[in-house]
């Protein structure tokens, strides 16, 4: 008769032999693409979507490498990121998302694979998700935007030329109500135009149509534009504006156009959310492999509690919409995804009526 300590085992390892089959049944029917490597990139296991999606029988995956068995090529990440690269057996993190592509039955499909490294058996576990349809969705949408924008920005150039031109008296003198009208309508497409603007920049981003390697400037050709593009803005409300920069910062080359973008951003703001007769300062510091710019002005602040979303799209808090109700909520969305681009951090400190200063390390 067996003694009681071995019917335990038994029934132990029956239980544990259940649970496994459970397991396998449960994973192998997901409807994402699981698979598990080993140290050599070999497949260990895979569920029955990823034996679909390839057409193999899963015993005769295990054993063949990832890039046998299913080879992809990394993608542009619809979402308007460049996601980190695969995360490797070497990673302390061990997580991973990336966007793929392959070609099956002469299609193109996409893929949104994650990946985990579990330390303990030296494997990685991978999920790969089908998003060919939310791409494609996202390309049109995208595309829908971009061709509604172009055509939009035309007339509204020739409104605001025109709205600009009947405000300096070109078309007659106007009394004070009707240039109060014309103001109206000058203030108005120019905000129009703005958010144009930004939407075109946001989908050519999105689309991946920026060179972001482009370095066809200096830091100090940005600075000198800037000076004098704000100018007339600072001087209609009576802004101070101290600027300090290192020695050489002429030398520091970098892409003109993305960093005038985002330092051009976040100066407008600085102005429209200080009261006339403020202070606003840019300062540069070189650091080892960055130039760092700080950006300080003595403004009504952000509330605390609206810091962490003020780089969402059309997000605004309302101490700005009082103070100025023409923002459109996407200067800074627009600054951090040129900053996620290319690399550069960007911190945002603020005191209430006190003033804001925003911080963005650009790698060299
Ligand atoms: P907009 O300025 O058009 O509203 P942004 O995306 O540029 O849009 O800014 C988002 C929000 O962040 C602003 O509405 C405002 O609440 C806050 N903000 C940004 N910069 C400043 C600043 N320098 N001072 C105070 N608030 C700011």
């Amino acid at each position: 008769m067996a003694k009681n300590s071995e019917v335990a085992i038994a029934a132990e390892l029956l239980e544990v032999q259940r649970t496994l089959g459970w397991m396998d049944l449960v994973i192998g029917n997901i409807t994402d693409a699981v698979y598990v490597t080993d140290h050599n990139e070999r497949l260990v296991f895979v569920n029955q979507c990823f034996s679909d999606i390839v057409g193999v029988p899963r015993v005769f995956l295990l054993g063949q490498t990832v890039a046998e068995a299913f080879p992809t090529s990394l993608k542009y990440d619809p979402n308007n990121q460049f996601l980190p690269n695969l995360g490797t057996p070497n990673d302390t993190e061990g997580s991973d998302t990336n966007i793929y592509e392959r070609v099956e039955n002469e299609k193109l499909k996409i893929y949104k694979i994650s990946c985990r490294f579990i330390p303990t058996i030296e494997q990685t576990v991978h999920i790969a998700k089908d998003i060919t349809t939310e791409y494609e969705m996202s390309v049109m949408k995208n595309d829908f935007i971009n061709i509604a924008s172009h055509q939009l920005r035309t007339p509204m150039t020739a409104i605001m030329t025109y709205s600009h031109m009947l405000y300096q008296g070109y078309g007659g003198q106007l009394d004070a109500d009707q240039k109060q009208l014309a103001e109206r309508i000058v203030v108005s497409s120019e905000r129009m135009i703005s958010l144009i603007n930004d939407i075109l920049l946001i989908s050519r981003l999105q689309n991946g149509e920026e060179n972001l390697q482009n370095k066809d400037g200096s830091f100090k050709d940005v600075f000198n534009i800037l000076e004098s593009e704000l100018e007339s803005k600072l001087s209609e409300k009576k802004i101070k504006f101290k600027t300090s920069y290192p020695e050489g910062i002429e030398k520091v080359k970098c892409n003109k156009f993305l960093i005038h973008e985002i330092l051009s951003n976040l100066l407008i703001n600085g102005i429209q959310y200080t009261p006339s007769g403020g202070k606003l300062a840019m300062k540069a510091v070189t650091e080892e492999k960055k130039v760092k710019i700080i950006i300080t002005d003595n403004g009504i602040g952000i509330p605390k509690e609206d810091i962490p979303n003020i780089f969402n799209q059309f997000t605004r808090a309302d101490n700005a919409f009082k103070a100025f109700n023409e923002g459109t909520g996407l200067g800074l969305y627009v600054v951090k995804i040129i900053a996620d681009l290319i690399n550069a951090k960007i911190d945002c400190s603020s005191r209430l009526n006190k003033g804001t200063t925003f911080t963005v390390a650009f790698p060299l």
